[in-house]
């Protein structure tokens, strides 16, 4: 059995972006419409050697938290729990939103291993982006662009304790 990696946060910060940028396949739809992908959607991810379940989550209907449907909330805590790791995204260019630290909250008291992924992040414009991340209170997070291949080797070392 292969180990299981969930990409989880809010809509458009680049989940199915970086799903398919490891499937190498277009199975998740982009879209830029906040929370298009309606379904969880799972694949055999690579990267640089490593080999592993992945899944890419469903968004949420509106980033308000005070309207997070409660499914969408249990939905990524399920696959948050059955997971090895879980990638949790924000945009780095956005920086950390109320809805970023509602999910914060939920992933907190996990007993999955959560890795804080700052996307959009190509070309250092979201460095502020990256460092607002550590108020996350999940440690350390990185600099990627799933869209442009950068902070690769950095996910690589995320991920190789887990997988
Ligand atoms: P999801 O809702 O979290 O699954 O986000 P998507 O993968 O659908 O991406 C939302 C939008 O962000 C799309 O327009 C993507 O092209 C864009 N996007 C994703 N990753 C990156 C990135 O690394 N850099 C930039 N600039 N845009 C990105
Ligand atoms: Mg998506």
């Amino acid at each position: 059995d292969l180990p299981v990696v969930v990409i989880v946060g809010r809509p458009n910060v680049g989940k199915s972006t970086l799903f398919n940028r490891l499937v190498g396949k277009k199975l998740a739809l982009v879209d830029d419409r906040p929370g298009v992908t309606r379904d969880r959607r799972e694949g055999v991810g690579h990267l640089l050697g490593l080999q592993f379940r992945i899944v890419d989550t469903a968004g949420f209907e509106e980033d308000d938290p005070a309207s997070l449907p409660g499914r969408m909330r249990a939905q990524t805590e399920a696959a948050v729990h059955m997971a090895d790791v879980a990638l949790f995204l924000i945009d780095a260019r956005v920086g950390v939103t109320p809805v970023d630290a509602e999910i914060a909250r939920w992933l907190r008291d996990s007993d999955t291993p959560i890795v804080v992924v700052a996307n959009k992040a190509e070309g250092k414009v979201g460095a502020a982006g990256v460092s607002e991340a550590y108020s996350l209170g999940l440690g350390e997070p990185f600099g990627l662009s799933a869209e442009h291949g950068e902070g690769i080797v950095d996910l690589f070392d995320a991920l190789r304790p887990h997988v």
